[in-house]
């Protein structure tokens, strides 16, 4: 029998609950999983970085911990934590985080706000975007998310370059690295898409220096972390005019103060971080997958590295 503790926001357990436990079911483990067990029986823990584990010290046979996010900044640094990470890997999360870049890179591309927002009589057809095929696209960081954004703008004929911290050869995608590779992805992009995650060296990646490598009215989709962008100047490249637009999903404060300058700036667009969500019923599958190989004597799938901050 192996004790799972399911540690995230208790109005969470309802939806999880089912689903995981139809996992383990289907991969014939047994099983005890709850919101509490005695932290030195535990074997594994699902875990979201908003739930009630904070000290992961007393859980001294925990195999590994098992993260409902993506993102891990907020736990990759706790020094209690010695027990393997792993992050959240699924193809929803993947597909959904697909759809709200594509959905908000096609707003920008095809000027949607012009008719949406303008709807006063005026029959003007003068104005018509470029295709896709002349709008270069720009993502920072093409791992799980932003290699499959890629290659879904890609499919619409939108021309894609993304950056990594290693060299990688994705179909599709012209892929550069390093610090150098930063300049030529940034300079001349119409629309930079950020799916970094965010670590020492990814904080404040977006600063006036590096908006200003971007083509004149371009846009910036922020669906990854709010400190890949240095806030100040992106306002000022907003009001000058440098940048037309800038989607932001996630924020240095969140949720974001109601008297914070973006909610009322005219060329920013705020979402409330929903660009993708974790689904119970993908996400317990994964998770489970991943506690089958660790008691199969399998290396776990997407450890975090704890150097490397992600
Ligand atoms: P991932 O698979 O780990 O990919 C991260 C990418 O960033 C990789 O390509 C990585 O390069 C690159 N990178 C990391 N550090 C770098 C550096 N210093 N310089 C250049 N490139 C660097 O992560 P993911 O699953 O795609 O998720 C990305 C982020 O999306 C998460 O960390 C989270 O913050 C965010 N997210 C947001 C939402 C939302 O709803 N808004 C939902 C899910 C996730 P390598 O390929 O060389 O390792």
């Amino acid at each position: 029998m192996l004790n799972v503790l399911f540690s995230a926001q208790p109005e969470r357990w309802d939806e999880y609950r089912a689903p995981l436990t139809n996992a383990f079911a289907k991969a014939g483990l047994e099983v005890d999983l709850a919101q509490s067990h005695t932290p030195a029986d535990v074997d594994y823990i699902i875990f979201a970085p908003n739930g009630p584990v904070t000290d992961f010290s007393p859980y001294t046979k925990t195999k590994a911990i098992m993260s409902l996010w993506a993102g891990v900044e907020t736990v990759v640094d706790n020094a209690t934590l010695t027990q393997p990470l792993c992050r959240l890997v699924d193809d929803s999360l993947t597909n959904g985080m697909v759809e709200w870049v594509v959905g908000h890179t096609l707003r920008h591309h095809l000027g949607m706000d012009a008719h949406i927002t303008k709807q006063d009589g005026t029959w003007d057809n003068f104005i018509y975007p470029p295709i896709a095929a002349h709008r270069p696209v720009t993502i920072l960081g093409i791992g799980a998310l932003g290699a499959a954004c890629g290659q879904a703008l890609h499919a619409l004929g939108f021309p894609v370059t993304g950056w990594s911290r290693r060299a990688k050869d994705i179909p599709n995608i012209r892929c550069l690295h390093g610090d150098d590779g930063l300049r030529t992805a940034l300079t001349g992009a119409q629309i930079v898409i950020l799916l970094l995650p965010q670590t020492p060296q990814t904080t404040n990646i977006l600063t006036g220096d590096t908006l200003a490598l971007m083509a004149k009215g371009s846009s910036v989709i922020n669906p990854g972390r709010g400190p890949l962008i240095d806030d100040a100047a992106l306002l000022a490249a907003l009001d000058s005019g440098h940048i037309a637009h800038a989607t932001l999903d996630v924020f240095r404060i969140e949720p974001l103060p109601p008297q914070d300058p973006y909610w009322a700036h005219p060329q920013v667009t705020v979402t409330p971080h929903i660009a993708s969500s974790t689904r119970p019923e993908t996400a317990a599958e994964v998770i489970v997958e991943n506690i089958s190989r660790g008691e199969a004597g399998k290396p776990f799938r997407y450890l975090v590295d704890r150097g490397r901050g992600y």
